[in-house]
C-alpha cells in the first residue's frame, strides 16, 4: 500500500531503520539537519529533501525518529514542516517513533487530524530494543493511534522490527514506551543495589546473580543485562559499560515519566528517585555511558 516512504532523523537508529527499509524494498525519501547524515544517504542511492515538509510532498507514509517532543514538534510545526502547507502534503500516515511524552503524541495526533485532508493518521510508535536491534530489525514496537492504521502500517513496522503490539488510541503507544522504561530503571537500580549490598555482606554477584535466576527476584537486569563487571559476556558491564543504552537517553526517558505522572497525578516516587540517581550519573560525566553503569558508579561495586 505505501510504496514510497519518508523518514526524517537519521541518527543512531533512523539510520538504521531507514536502511531496513530500503533493503525491504521501499524507495525511502529522506531528511535530516545534519548535511554528513544526507550526504551519506544521497552517497548510498536515497532520495535526499530539503525539509519535512518536502518529504511529506513527495511519501504516501512519513516516519519520524527524532530526539525529543520539541524536535519532533518542530518538524510538525516549525516553518518548514509538514502542517505548514497541509494542502501540498501527499502522504495519508504519519509514524513518530521518536521516544516522547504521551501528551505531545495526542496533541500532534488531534493537529493531524484536523490540519490534514480527511482521512490522515497519525501512530505513535517508540521502539524498544538499542541500535543493535535497529541494525538487524529486530525491534519491538509499542503503537498508538487508531487500529485501522495500524494494521495498514504493519509491513513498514515489520520491515523494522520483530514485534508489533498495538496499544489502544492515541499516545498509548508512548505511554506504554516510558511506563517500559521507567520499569527496567527501577528494576536495575534493585538489582544493582542488591549485589552492591551482597558484596559488603560478604556475598559475591556471581554466585547472587544465580541465585535471583533460579528465584524470584529474577529480571531482564538480572539475567540478561546483568550490571556487574564479568558476571556476564557481552553486555556493557563486561566492556567498560560502552555501547548499549546511554545514561542519558534513560534520564530523559524518566523525566518524561516523572513529567507524565505529574500530569495525571498519579504517585511516583521510584520514578522520583531514579530520576534524581540518573541525572547525578549523567552530571558526575558517565552520560554516554551504558546506564547498568549504576552499579559501579553509583553504589561503588567492586569488580568480582
Ligand atoms: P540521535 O540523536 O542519534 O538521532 C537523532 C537525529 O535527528 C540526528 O541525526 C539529528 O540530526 C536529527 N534531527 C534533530 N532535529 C531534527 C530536525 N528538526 N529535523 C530533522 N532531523 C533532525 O538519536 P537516536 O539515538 O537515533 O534516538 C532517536 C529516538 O529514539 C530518541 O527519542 C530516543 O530516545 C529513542 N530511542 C533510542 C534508542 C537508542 O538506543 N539510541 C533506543 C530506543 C529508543
Amino acid at each position: 500500500q505505501f510504496e514510497r516512504v519518508g523518514f526524517i532523523g537519521l541518527g543512531n537508529m533512523g539510520s538504521r531503520m531507514a536502511d531496513n527499509l530500503f533493503k525491504a524494498g521501499y524507495s525511502v525519501v529522506v531528511h535530516d539537519i545534519n548535511h554528513d547524515v544526507m550526504k551519506a544517504f544521497s552517497d548510498k542511492g536515497f532520495l535526499t529533501k530539503n525539509s519535512p515538509l518536502q518529504v511529506a510532498e513527495e511519501s504516501d507514509a512519513v516516519i519520524t525518529m527524532l530526539p525529543s517532543s520539541a524536535h519532533v514538534m518542530d518538524v510538525y510545526t516549525g516553518p518548514e514542516g509538514i502542517l505548514n502547507r497541509g494542502d501540498q502534503v501527499r502522504s495519508r500516515l504519519f509514524i513518530d517513533s521518536s521516544t516522547i511524552d504521551p501528551q505531545t503524541s495526542r496533541k500532534l495526533s488531534a493537529a493531524i487530524a484536523s490540519q490534514l485532508n480527511g482521512g490522515s493518521a497519525m501512530l505513535d510508535a517508540p521502539v524498544s530494543g538499542g541500535i543493535l536491534s535497529a541494525e538487524n530489525g529486530t525491534l519491538t514496537f509499542m503503537v498508538g493511534g487508531s487500529e485501522e492504521a495500524y494494521r495498514s502500517a504493519r509491513p513498514l513496522f515489520l520491515s523494522m522490527g520483530k514485534n508489533v503490539i498495538y496499544c489502544g488510541g492515541p499516545g498509548n503507544g508512548s505511554a506504554a514506551k516510558i511506563c517500559n522504561n521507567l520499569a527496567m530503571a527501577v528494576s536495575m537500580l534493585g538489582v544493582s543495589e542488591a549485589f552492591s549490598l551482597g558484596q559488603s555482606l560478604g556475598i559475591g554477584a556471581a554466585t547472587l546473580t544465580e541465585i535471583f535466576n533460579s528465584s524470584s527476584a529474577r529480571c531482564w537486569s538480572s539475567n540478561t543485562y546483568n550490571p556487574v563487571p564479568g558476571v556476564m559476556e557481552g553486555v556493557p558491564a563486561s566492556r567498560n559499560y560502552d555501547g548499549g543504552f546511554a545514561t542519558k537517553l534513560m534520564a530523559k526517558d524518566l523525566n518524561l515519566a516523572a513529567t507524565s505522572a505529574k500530569e495525571v497525578g498519579a504517585r511516583s516516587p521510584m520514578t522520583s528517585s531514579a530520576q534524581k540517581i540518573f541525572t547525578e550519573l549523567c552530571d558526575g560525566g558517565y552520560e554516554k555511558k551504558d546506564f547498568s553503569c549504576v552499579f559501579r558508579h553509583y553504589f561503588h561495586g567492586k569488580d568480582e
